[in-house]
């Protein structure tokens, strides 16, 4: 019998084995399969921040483990994706790749150059969709073109057919039984990062399974609960799945047909349902949006923002990364998000519109941190919702809806729960003064122990001063677009 030539099944961010359909059909070509991870170092790819890394370090350990479960095992290598993949070739004499496919342009253009040269070698190439209810190039306007406002592209999504079944993790793959050993060097600056800064991610599971038992521990109560919660920093109303879901730990149709299921059994409503998948179209229509405005990464949408006078002020801008700005939700927000790699979505609403509007800077430095610093940081999500939250998106809040951050506070974290965990030094004033401590009575901050400019910083700008700031600032813009109207 002539012996088969083995095949790659090269995981990106895919990193499950169930409804993996790379992996299915490569295990369905009968061939033995390798499983490959590339720290892929193409020039232009955008390296991973180091919250992200250090989940993925986790992910694929988790990854390799459920492979070599079955038989299998994941080759982890760093290099230049499409070095790595001919050596591969060269050593082990395989004779197709199999991939899931990412939206970003320097992805992209990598794969179809990858794609090109392979099946000019006779080698196959196949890629697949893994990662989205629906590929951003079929849903589309009458007119053929894409959408830029999130309830009409939501609406003809719906009107769609159900997306596909997610696919059964594949039994009886043969296997690759080439000795090749691994990799560490991508992982190796890990150790070096601050371990303080990184050690709320041990409240973490990443992984296949960790991203199972996030949506069970989600369904069905925590999802009932979901529209009235979401907004509630201070308890975990929502999923938590955006970093399970960013790496392809779960899929948005393993989601959806839970959801179904749930339905099904009735133990989730119909109305809850659709309100939860809905946030699953958000990330449909950032991916959209990336696939057919890739500029969404590095410019503004609206060209007209692109003479906006943006500040440039390093020092505010620390203050905001660290949490030192004097507004406790703000603070409490970014605190969160250093400690633990994630933050939740009314509080990035709030620190992204502070950032933007009350400090006058440039969301792109918003956004580098974020990447920076998140576990779910993701091209698509990140650059959509800063574009979204500074005004200057497609379908973005108009710039002059600026948040006050008190208000916010008050109504989002009334008793302070959130604010307590994240900013302690304010944990004993009582909650009317949390939200604006600097405007409590003297004694009510000595008796908390608060001591303003030393335990907590004053505010750094003052709310109804940097409101007319910016709108002034956005008036400038109009007018002077106005004036050179034709
Ligand atoms: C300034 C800013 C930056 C952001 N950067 C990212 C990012 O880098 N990566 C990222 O995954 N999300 C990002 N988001 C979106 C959102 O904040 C997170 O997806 C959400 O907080 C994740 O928590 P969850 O899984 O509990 O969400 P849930 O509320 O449980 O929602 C379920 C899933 O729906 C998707 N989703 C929900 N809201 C959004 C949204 N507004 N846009 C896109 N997808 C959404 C996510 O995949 C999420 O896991 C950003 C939002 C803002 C305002």
């Amino acid at each position: 019998m002539t012996k088969l030539s083995p095949v790659i099944v090269w995981f990106r961010n895919d990193l499950r084995l169930a409804d993996n359909p790379a992996l299915t059909a490569a295990a369905e070509s009968g061939q033995p399969v390798l499983g490959l991870y590339i720290l892929d170092e193409t020039p232009d790819i955008r390296p991973m921040g180091p919250a992200a890394l250090c989940w993925l370090d986790k992910s694929l350990a988790s990854l390799a483990a459920d492979l070599r479960e079955m038989g299998g095992q994941l080759a982890v290598r760093s290099g230049v994706a499409s070095f790595v993949i001919d050596e591969l070739i060269d050593r082990t004499g395989v004779d197709a790749v199999y991939w899931n496919r990412a939206y970003d342009p320097v992805s992209i253009a990598r794969d179809a150059k990858l794609k090109a040269a392979l099946k000019a070698r006779g080698i196959g190439a196949w890629s697949f969709n893994a990662s989205l209810l629906n590929e951003p190039w079929e849903v589309r306007r009458q007119d053929g073109g894409d959408y830029q406002v999130f309830t009409s592209y939501w609406r003809a999504a719906c009107s769609m057919n159900s997306p596909l079944a997610p696919l059964p993790r594949p039994r009886d793959v043969a296997w690759c039984k080439h000795d090749l050993q691994n990799d560490r060097g991508p992982f190796r600056a890990l150790s070096s990062l601050d371990s303080d800064a990184m050690s709320g991610l041990d409240g973490w599971c990443p992984g296949e399974a960790g991203a199972r038992q996030c949506l069970d521990e989600f369904l069905p109560a925590r999802l009932m609960g979901y529209s009235a919660g979401r907004d509630d920093p201070g308890s975990p109303s929502t999923s938590c799945l955006s970093p399970h879901l960013h790496f392809g730990e779960i899929g948005p149709r393993q989601i959806v047909q839970s959801i179904s299921i749930a339905v099904e059994a009735g133990t989730v409503t119909e109305e809850a349902a659709q309100g939860f998948v809905r946030q699953l179209g958000w990330r449909d229509f950032n991916h959209h949006i990336l696939f057919h405005r890739p500029q969404v990464l590095s410019r503004n949408l609206r060209s007209n923002f692109d003479s906006f006078p943006w500040r440039d002020d390093p020092e505010t801008l620390d203050a905001w990364k660290f949490g030192r700005t004097g507004y406790p939700i703000v603070d409490a927000g970014m605190r969160e998000l250093m400690h633990t790699g994630w933050m939740h979505n009314r509080i990035r609403m709030i620190v992204g519109s502070f950032l933007t509007k009350h400090l006058l800077i440039d969301w792109r430095h918003g956004e580098a941190w974020f990447w920076d610093r998140l576990v779910d940081a993701d091209q698509a999500n990140n650059a959509g919702n800063w574009q979204w939250i500074a005004g200057t998106g497609a379908d973005a809040a108009p710039y002059f809806r600026i948040f006050n951050p008190a208000l916010q506070s008050a109504r989002h974290d009334p008793q302070g729960r959130y604010i307590r965990r994240w900013v302690p030094e304010l944990d004993r004033l009582p909650a009317a003064a949390l939200h604006e401590p600097w405007k409590a009575p003297s004694q009510v901050l000595a008796h908390a122990g608060v001591r303003l400019g030393e335990t907590y910083p004053r505010p750094i700008v003052e709310h109804a001063f940097a409101r007319t700031r910016a709108l002034d600032a956005y008036r400038s813009l109009t007018s002077r677009l106005q004036t050179h109207e034709p």
